[in-house]
């Protein structure tokens, strides 16, 4: 099998103002062997007011943990109030970016039309996009096969609306909508066969060469008490990570399993 560098991202969400961003941040690095970095990827994702202090703390530690941001628009510049543009992420070192989170798509009304502008943008300037998709609990009570077709359906609805120039930059990440910030995890085996799913459609997307060095995490309650549930499985390569990347232990315990 080809050998796909492992990923954890921690995805903050709305919470940590500038001061304890850079406790927390910290904290992570002080926790963390610098080695750990060198054959894995670590991603912090603060939010968008947080990314400036964060990198500061990551750089003044040369660390090679990454900067990641949670969200972006598509159009360069422009009347788009409160939006954040690709080349303001770039500026600050951002390589990977979340699109698609349940919580968007809820809250902010995201389809897979606006998803895949987003996708695009990140594509073109080589940030390398995490793609959220997953089922919500309905869907799931229906069994594994629904399931499967739906979560691999909006894998595919965003991929039909955006021509991609570098597929190689994405990043999927299967997050079951029943299972974020809920205790309660999928298990092994239903995060593996929908991984291997979505690496089929992967496959028939962009060939089977580039579906095997493409990268799919689980994500959905990770703590270190389940942290090596889905460490060993053939089409997980990580985790993406909300509640425990708050806390500095928790997280670094989930790096380390995943090591
Ligand atoms: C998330 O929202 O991306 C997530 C996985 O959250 P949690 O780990 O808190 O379930």
């Amino acid at each position: 099998m080809t050998p796909r560098r492992r990923l954890i991202a921690g995805n903050w969400k709305m919470n940590k103002d500038t001061c304890a961003a850079a406790i927390l941040a910290q904290d992570i690095l002080n926790r963390t062997d610098p080695w750990y970095a060198e054959d894995m990827d670590i991603v912090l994702c603060p939010p968008f007011t947080d990314l400036k202090t964060v990198r500061t703390v990551l750089e003044y530690d040369r660390s090679e943990i990454n900067l990641g941001a949670q969200d972006v628009f598509w159009e360069a510049e422009g009347a788009y109030t409160g939006a954040i543009s690709v080349a303001m992420l770039q500026e600050l070192n951002c390589c990977y970016c979340i699109i698609g989170h349940s919580e968007r798509r809820q809250y902010f009304h995201e389809d897979a039309a606006v998803i895949a502008r987003k996708l695009v943008a990140l594509d073109k300037a080589a940030i390398k996009a995490i793609l959220c998709v997953g089922e919500g609990a309905e869907i799931r009570a229906g069994g594994p096969g629904p399931a499967e077709a739906y979560v691999v359906g909006q894998l595919r609805d965003v991929l039909d609306a955006a021509d991609l120039t570098t597929p190689e930059n994405l990043v999927v990440a299967y997050e079951p909508i029943w299972s974020i910030g809920t205790g309660q995890t999928a298990t092994p085996e239903s995060a593996e066969s929908m991984a291997a799913a979505l690496r089929a459609l992967l496959s028939e997307r962009f060939g089977a060469d580039l579906a095997a060095r493409l990268r799919i995490l689980y994500g959905g309650s990770l703590k270190p008490e389940n942290a090596t549930f889905f460490t060993d499985l053939g089409d997980i390569d990580g985790g993406l990570v909300g509640g425990a990347s708050l806390v500095a232990e928790d997280f670094v315990a989930l790096i380390k399993a995943w090591k």
